[in-house]
């Protein structure tokens, strides 16, 4: 695993809530306990996802980070 760096970085902040949010798959109903969301941001929006172990399916979550 790599080091994570700990900062005051709301995309950090975000990412520690998304991570303890349950990974169960809405496809396959498969639980991910180990699994971990992908973030990617373009400044405006953060993009999750977290693809299942199981199906493979994505599921993805955005969030505006608004004004
Ligand atoms: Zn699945």
């Amino acid at each position: 695993m790599a080091t994570s760096n700990r900062g005051m970085n709301p995309l950090d902040t975000l990412r520690d809530r998304y991570e303890a949010v349950e990974t169960e798959c809405p496809a396959c109903g498969y639980d991910d306990a180990e699994g971990t969301w992908v973030s990617q941001t373009d400044g405006a929006e953060v993009r999750y996802e977290h693809d299942c172990p199981s199906c493979g399916k994505v599921t993805a979550h955005t969030i505006s980070f608004g004004r």
